[in-house]
């Protein structure tokens, strides 16, 4: 029995020493300790030794088990040592391949320039409400003094809901509703979405974007819209900008005005974007009609006002040199990811 366990040491180190990974070391834990295994032999095979030897043998062969248990432990303590190593050699980054660009997300154009007329116009004293999508007719028209069968109906062709409720055809929807609520000064901008019933084209579609201006109160009169135009341009454009006002006709406002600048991208000796003309309409503007005030409870012996209106899609395409105003649309990731 004695020589037995000598043999099994002796052959179990020739086998160790012949091992090349830890996977091996383990199968070979299994094969001389597991139940089936020699060792288990061994242990079986004490029950028929003599009886005065047994605690012998039985502290020989257990002295044995510990023995290769460790060893075997020694043996996959190096081998995980020595893979470890090896794989973090195998990880170690390149610093000299290309860094992998992270996707950010940004701003729509017309979300940025939105948020730059606000910001500049914020500083100008001006507050920003916000007026309803879908409204009544009297907000949209009736109230702004555009009357049933008015022919200024047909300038905007206009999506109705029913009888009485549409979507608004521009932002001016917001200046009777601010005006109920409040008594003069009142010096708001009001930013919004805006829907016409038009066939889609570069320089149309059916649904755009607009930034409203009102401010009334006593003493207004034009000097005072002329004043903050000029301001607004320059500092929207970041130079001094030449303006020049049309008379024009809008029920809401009387007298009303175009608003044109110099083209700001020939400074006015002519090129495709302004048609030849040297000049560029960027927004159309007024006297707010007395009516108008009535409406909105204020009294027009009293007060004055101005107001304007202008198209932020129309901007952005002068901002940003575009000619088809589809794209703000499409939301086609290789057009939006230019800005
Ligand atoms: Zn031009």
């Amino acid at each position: 029995m004695q020589e037995k366990i000598g043999v099994l040491r002796q052959q179990f180190k020739t086998e160790l020493s012949t091992v090349k990974e830890s996977k091996d070391v383990e199968q070979l834990k299994i094969r001389f300790l597991g139940k089936k295994g020699p060792v288990q032999d061994l242990m079986n095979a004490l029950r028929e030794s003599p009886s005065d030897q047994r605690p012998f043998l039985g502290k020989q062969i257990n002295d044995l088990k510990t023995e290769l248990s460790e060893l075997c432990d020694k043996a996959l303590g190096s081998f995980h040592e020595a893979e470890l190593a090896h794989r973090i050699a195998d990880e170690k980054i390149d610093v000299t391949l290309p860094g992998r660009r992270r996707f950010m997300g940004r701003k729509h154009p017309l979300t940025a320039l939105l948020d730059e007329i606000i910001e500049i116009l914020s500083g100008m004293g001006f507050s920003v409400q916000y007026g309803p999508d879908i409204d009544s007719d009297w907000y949209n028209y009736e109230g702004l003094n555009f009357p049933h069968d008015h022919p200024a109906r047909e300038m905007q062709d206009t999506f109705y809901i029913d009888a009485k409720m549409l979507l608004r055809s521009h932002t001016s929807n917001t200046q009777l509703r601010v005006m109920e609520k409040n008594s003069p000064p009142i010096r708001i901008i009001a930013p919004g979405t805006v829907y016409r019933n038009e066939n889609i084209s570069a320089r149309s579609h059916v649904f755009f974007h607009q930034v409203e201006g009102l401010y009334v109160d006593k003493n207004v009169s034009f000097a005072d819209l002329f004043a903050t135009m000029e301001e607004f341009w320059n500092k929207l454009l970041r130079k001094k900008v030449e303006t020049r006002f049309r008379p024009s006709y809008f029920p809401f406002v009387e007298p009303g005005l175009e608003i044109d600048i110099r083209c700001t991208n020939c400074d006015g000796k002519g090129c495709r974007i302004c048609k030849e003309s040297g000049w560029l309409e960027v927004a159309g503007a007024g006297m707010v009609h007395p009516e108008v005030l009535k409406n909105g409870g204020i009294d027009p012996e009293v007060y004055s006002g101005y107001a304007w209106g202008m198209g932020i899609e129309r901007l952005a395409l002068l901002r940003y040199n575009i000619n088809d105003i589809r794209l703000f649309a499409e939301n086609d990731f290789r057009f939006l990811s230019q800005f």
